[in-house]
This record gives C-alpha cells, structure tokens and sequence, in this order.
C-alpha cells in the first residue's frame, strides 16, 4: 500500500474537527487498507507503533529530525529552523522544505506504508551508542523519496506528534462501518477490545474474517484487560438506590491500580492505563508470589505507599518516587508499599470476568494467604445507610479516600463505567465544595512571579457520549513554585498549534494542549455559565455549568487518562444536588 494513501488521508482529517467528517475519512482509508497492513494502520492512527502494554516508543528527538531534513533536502539547517519558527511545526515546516529541495533522488522508489513502518519501528527499538547515527541514516532514508506531503506526516509520527485528535472509539466506529457496513457492531469490536487491549489486532481479525472472527478474543495472561470503572455517587441513600438490597462495601485506597499477570513464574503488571510498569514494583514480583497458591492468574489490585514506622497508609503522591528507571532498589526500601487485593479475572486457565462479584472474591479468597505486604482488601456486606456511614468512617480514619460500593451479582465489565460499582468519597456528602479530576485544555502565560510560565490553566469536563472536553473553568490558585516548573515541564511538550477538535471553549487561550493531563480541582460552587462549555444547554439554554473559587489541590492524576475526568453528568448531578443543599437550608 502506497503511503501517499495514508498521508492523503491525515491531511484531509486535520482539516476537520467533526466527528463524523474523520470517521469517514478513516472509513475510506481503512476500505482502501489489505489485511496484512491494518493492524499497522491503526496503530499509526492511534500514534504508536505497538499496544500500549509493549512499551515500543516513537519520540525521534527533534534536532535529530532537524538534520534528516537537512541531509536529504540539501538546504541547511539554519534555514530549516527559521521555517519551523514560522510554521511552528516541524511536520508543516518539513513540507515547504521538501519543496525548495536541492537534492535531486535519482530512482527515487514510491514509498510504502509498510516501509514507512517497519523503519519507524527499527529507529524505535535502537538503542545504545551509535544509535543516533542509525536513526538519522533510517529516517533520511524515507525522506530522500518522499514527497513533501509524505515528509510531513513521516516526521510528526516519527516525533510522536500526530495528533489527529481522535479516540478509539471513532477508529472502532470506522472499523464497524468498513468491514460489517454498520456503527451498531461497534460493540462487539469494543468487547473484543476489552480482553486484548490491542486495537490493530482487533483489527486484523476482522478484516480477515469479519464478525465471526472476534468470537477468538478470550482472556490471557499478559494481554492486559482494559479495566472496570465506577460511577461516583454523593450518598449512602443514592448507592442504596442504585445498589438496592445487600452488597459489598471495601475500602477505597489511594493508591496505584495494579492488573498483575502471572504464569509459569513469570509476572507482568499493568497500570490503569495498560502501560507496563512491572520495573517500578521489583517488590511485588518478589514478594506476591510468596501469598499465592497458585501460578496461573490475573489479579487487581491497589499498591498503596505505606508509612515505614506506621505502616499507615500515605496519599497515591508518594508513589511517584517510584516512577524511575535508576536506582529502584533503593528507592523500594525508602518507600514501601503494600499490596492490596480486589479482584481476580482470570484462574487456572478459566476466564472468570463473567463469575458474579462474590464468587470471584470467594475465589480470591482461597488462593491467597495474606500477610504484611500482601492483603485483600477490607470488605463488609451492607444492607442500610447507617452501616455503610459507619464503615465510610472507620476508612477514612484508616487513611482511606472512601469506599467503593460493589454489586454482589455483577460480571466484571471490562472497560466500563457502569453502577456495578460505585464510588463514595467522604467529601461528597456534605460540602458544596468537591473535588473534581479535570483536564488541562489551555493555558494562559504568566505575569511577575509566574513570566515565561503556565500562570493560570483552563480546564474541561469529559462528554463520554460526544467523546469531547468541555471546558468549566479557569484555574490560578493553589498552586506552589515548584508546582508551575511541574506543570511548565509537562505541558510544553502538549502544546498544539490549533485546538484540538474534541475540545469545546468558549476562551482563548494562549496555548492550546493536547488534552492529557489530569489534575484535582475543589471550589466552592457550580454556577451556569455563558462561556464555558461542559453541560451546555442541559440546565438553561445557552448556559453551560463553570466551577466558582476554583483551587488545584496539589494532586496531578498521572495515573488517569483524559477519558476518567469527571463527566459532564457528574458536573450536572453536583449541581443539582448543591440546589438541593441550598434550598434545604433556606427552607429551614
Ligand atoms: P477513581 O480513580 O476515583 O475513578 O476510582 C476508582 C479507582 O479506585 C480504581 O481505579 C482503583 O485504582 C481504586 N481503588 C481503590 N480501592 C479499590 C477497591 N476496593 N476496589 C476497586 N478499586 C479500588
């Protein structure tokens, strides 16, 4: 397949930022796509080279690309640098480059997609000293025979800067519509989705053998399983409303998801976001096995960094010293975890996602033997409020967040938010002011102290069913000098040029984000709004929902992906429930 096709078709879909516009571009593309090079596709569509849980980064440095450009166009690099200043982006500057090229290529070959791939993923993997000559000499060589347009998207993927501003769920609808000619089948794809984690293969399957296909998909171990999540709910009456009858109350433990995969004494763990993260827990590996009885299992759990003298339990922050590649042995004694159990997927070569909750937590039971390091959480069976009061109590004096409410009878649902389990965080039941997780969109520079950094963010709410980000607020407060350097450090490298088409805002900001970045927000109101965006239309027309006093709490969300930010429901739920709050006041 030519990779004109492909480069065609990212220059059509960055010209749009509707929805359904880019699932039909892909539509055509995927169309035009044999089976042997979808899987491919799609993850240069979703701007990788492999799954996530393989851990096989694009990212070329850009001084690197920088000299590629130089060494095949013939044009200097001084001259290359002030046409990226211009255009501000390496891809965009690449193209008018390759058009004023000196240097004429003499048999120059159509480039393939699967060229373009598998030199991608030979300068992904090089490692070591000479690698940088390598990977200048393999992405010089593409360019020599590319065309300008070609160079343009060759140099975004390879810098890992794509961004087509699409989610999996617009590439799942293109994939339902090409291969069984309706979006209704996209269920099916997410299910399959769902037990592989591993979209390109999802992919393959079904252009290979359509539907049917997708019938192979089954649990295994090391193929991580896209995770449950669960709704939030403000009080004890609303999770009896939603739970009804009897269920199970656990502790909510600030911590990191841990999916653990283990077979033939070999583990692998995942985080929430299905990235490998086995080298930051040497401890687990060592120490988990030690508990279980027996060596073939998927399990989750929550690692929660523990007070060395106390062992009582410290906020998620902590476990950030852990996220390094150098030096882990000392920093695993410095600071300790535990391990505690919650769930079992999968058992003895049997898939349990489908066992109901108690029987899965009966099984987890079994296998287990607990002890300092490795325990299963806290659990009591609830059937009123004044029991799930007492045990929310006694978590939080524990050091828990809250409680997750749990249904007894309920499958585990893989990559879904649903009331199967419910959230209850103890500053939900009275205080106007909560605590949201939102997503940093925009930002506006500084002035004085804060020049030349982030001085105020602007934030977005989650529409799942547009799959869009709101925006609900302006935010400047609350934060410490080292937090802006945290901030300026992560989010230069989001910075895009034009908005990215999922977001919705009415501001301007100076800068607009990729949006990635998840951070925890209190305030003290929710009022409607004429320039926000989250929640538009659903309480007063023309009016969305903004937050009032907003204020960052200190806690960054690196362990949530933009799609866990509070939703535009939960937004409208504490609105009206604020209502409630004040009327009940008034009223007295
Ligand atoms: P949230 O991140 O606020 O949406 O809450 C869900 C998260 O709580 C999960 O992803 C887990 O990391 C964490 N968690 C803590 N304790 C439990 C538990 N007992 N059961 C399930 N998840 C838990």
């Amino acid at each position: 397949m030519r990779f004109s096709e492909i480069a065609d078709t990212f220059e059509k879909m960055s010209a749009t930022t509707k929805r359904l516009e880019l699932t039909q571009h892909l539509v055509e593309l995927f169309q035009k796509t044999p089976p042997e090079i979808i899987s491919k596709i799609v993850y240069l569509i979703q701007g990788k080279l492999r799954p996530d849980f393989e851990g096989i980064e694009l990212g070329l440095a850009e001084k690197l690309a920088i000299h590629a450009l130089s060494k095949s166009s013939g044009i200097p690099i001084k001259k290359i640098n002030s046409t990226y200043a211009e255009d501000g982006d390496l891809g965009g500057a690449a193209a008018k480059i390759m058009e004023q090229k000196t240097q004429t290529t003499f048999l120059a070959q159509d480039i393939t997609a699967e060229r373009v791939y598998e030199t991608l993923y030979k300068i992904a993997k090089l490692e070591g000293q000479r690698s940088q000559d390598m990977k200048m000499k393999y992405v010089s060589s593409l360019l020599n025979d590319a065309t300008p347009q070609e160079a343009k998207f060759i140099l975004k993927i390879a810098m890992g800067t794509l961004r087509l501003g699409i989610a999996d769920n617009t590439v799942m609808d293109a994939l339902a519509i090409s291969y069984t000619g309706s979006k209704e089948n996209r269920q099916r794809l997410e299910a399959a989705y769902n037990v592989s984690s591993d979209l390109g293969a999802v992919a393959e399957t079904i252009s290979r053998n359509g539907l049917k296909g997708l019938d192979e998909f089954h649990v295994k171990v090391f193929s991580p399983i896209r995770p449950m999540l669960a709704e939030r709910v403000k009080s004890e009456a609303e999770a009896i409303e939603k739970l009804g009858g009897e269920f199970a109350a656990e502790y909510k433990l600030d911590g990191e998801r841990v999916q653990i995969h283990y077979k033939d004494n070999r583990m692998v763990l995942y985080s929430r976001r299905l990235e490998n993260i086995t080298s930051y827990y040497p401890d687990i590996l060592e120490n988990l096995p030690k508990v279980l009885k027996t060596t073939d299992v998927i399990l989750e759990a929550e690692a929660v960094a523990i007070n060395q003298d106390s062992g009582e339990f410290l906020p998620f922050q902590e476990l950030m010293h852990r996220r390094r590649k150098y030096d882990i042995d000392r920093i695993v004694e410095k600071y300790p975890i535990t391990v505690n159990l919650f769930d079992v997927l999968y058992l003895n070569g049997k898939d349990l996602l489908n066992e109901p909750y108690k029987i899965r937590r009966k099984k987890l039971e079994e296998i287990t033997s607990e002890n300092e390091y490795a325990k299963i959480v806290t659990q009591v069976i609830v059937h009123a409020e004044n029991e799930i009061e007492d045990f929310l109590e006694n978590g939080i004096n524990a050091g828990c967040e809250g409680l997750m409410l749990k249904s007894l009878d309920a499958p585990y649902r893989a990559g879904a938010r649903g009331n199967n389990w419910l959230k209850l965080k103890r500053e939900y039941r009275n205080e106007l002011g909560d605590s949201l997780d939102l997503v940093v969109i925009g930002a506006f520079f500084g002035k004085g102290r804060r020049t030349g950094k982030y001085g105020t963010l602007l934030l977005a709410s989650y529409n799942q069913d547009r799959d869009a980000f709101e925006s609900i607020c302006k935010v400047g407060t609350g934060f410490t000098d080292e937090n802006l350097d945290q901030f300026y450090q992560i989010l230069q490298d989001k910075v895009t040029l034009k908005k990215n088409p999922r977001i919705e805002s009415g501001m301007e900001p100076d800068v607009w984000f990729e949006p990635e970045l998840v951070i925890e927000i209190v305030a003290s109101e929710i009022t409607l709004s004429p320039v926000h965006t989250t929640a538009k239309d659903s309480i007063r027309t023309g009016s969305g929902l903004a937050l009032r006093f907003p204020k960052f709490t200190g806690k960054i969300r690196m362990e949530k992906a933009p799609e866990d930010a509070s939703t535009d429901q939960e937004v409208i739920a504490l609105y009206k429930n604020q209502k409630k709050v004040t009327q009940n006041v008034s009223d007295a």
